[in-house]
């Protein structure tokens, strides 16, 4: 699933292409695209709109238009926006979506697992919108670690679960969330409340390195992530942990271990990324009172 730095590295992509440009025709192919809404009444309001921003705020592309509007899009596991050349329009069973601009140039949707949304918002429904389900920018300069801490301190799950949840912090999925963890050597089963200062700073930094390191090579290209020009990023090539189980760890050699946390694969380095003593600890009291009330039935 496009994670930060590929919704990112589309942003940078489209920006140009779409500030300024008009939607001069939308069609709409698919109703799961806009449900509940109808997706031909969806086309037809955005026809006519023009564009003044392409923003990201954690995953969601924001287009703002002139008019106040706003459009997200979430891309979700598989969805990618793709500039095509002016006045072809090569066959593709999957799109969803194309919108011609008054350049005469046409901007398509694809979305091979139909999981993607597109939400026309009217003006002054879009930051409530998304203040309300995306937390703090990680590579904005008001994202502190003690900032991290105070998101962190209200979560009741595992550090892996806590990184996930897009209120905590926007942008993380499951790669970049792992790759950061190792970054700053933090166990993902253990608890989001627990960390000390030293450990809130490494979990900071280590996130900010590993949405960097993704950035810088224009994001991942798994499953059907492309960018508008339809290339794709390299990042694939130099994870640190994400997809990587048995081979050495970049740091200590050991190979890297697969667990599974919060319903999603987990890759972590059993030595790098130990678990605290008080974990371990509860672990093996738990086994001997489970055992005590086996043989006591
Ligand atoms: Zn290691």
């Amino acid at each position: 699933m496009p994670e930060l730095p590929e919704v990112e590295s589309v942003r940078r992509q489209l920006e140009p292409a779409l500030v300024g440009r008009r939607f001069e025709r939308v069609r709409i192919d698919d109703a799961r695209l806009v449900r509940p809404h109808d997706p031909v009444e969806v086309a037809a309001e955005l026809e006519g709109e023009r564009v003044a921003a392409v923003e990201r705020r954690g995953k969601y592309l924001v287009v703002r238009f002139e008019s106040g509007r706003v459009l997200l899009i979430h891309l979700r596991m598989t969805g990618s926006v793709l500039r095509l050349p002016v006045g072809s329009l090569p066959g593709d069973p999957h799109r969803r979506a194309v919108v011609t601009l008054d350049d005469g140039s046409d901007v398509g949707y694809r979305d091979v697992r139909r999981f993607g949304t597109w939400l026309l918002l009217e003006p002054g429904e879009a930051d409530p919108y998304l203040a309300a389900r995306v937390g703090d920018e990680p590579l904005d300069r008001l994202f502190t670690a003690s900032r991290l801490g105070e998101g962190l301190a209200r979560r009741r799950t595992s550090l892996k679960a806590a990184l996930l949840d897009q209120r905590t912090v926007a942008g993380l999925g499951n790669i970049y969330a792992d790759e950061a963890l190792w970054r700053a050597r933090l166990n993902p089963l253990r608890p989001a409340a627990g960390l000390d200062r030293a450990e809130l700073r490494r979990l900071h930094r280590g996130i900010r390195a590993a949405l960097e390191h993704g950035l810088a090579r224009q994001g991942s290209t798994l499953r059907d992530y492309r960018l508008p020009d339809g290339t794709g990023g390299t990042m694939q090539d130099e994870f640190r942990v994400y997809g990587r189980r048995d081979e050495p760890c970049d740091r200590c050699g050991t190979p890297i271990a697969r667990t599974r946390v919060a319903g999603r694969t987990t890759w972590f380095c059993t030595t790098c990324q130990p678990e605290e003593p008080a974990q371990a600890a509860r672990r093996s009291s738990r086994r001997p009172s489970r055992s005590r009330l086996q043989s006591s039935l």
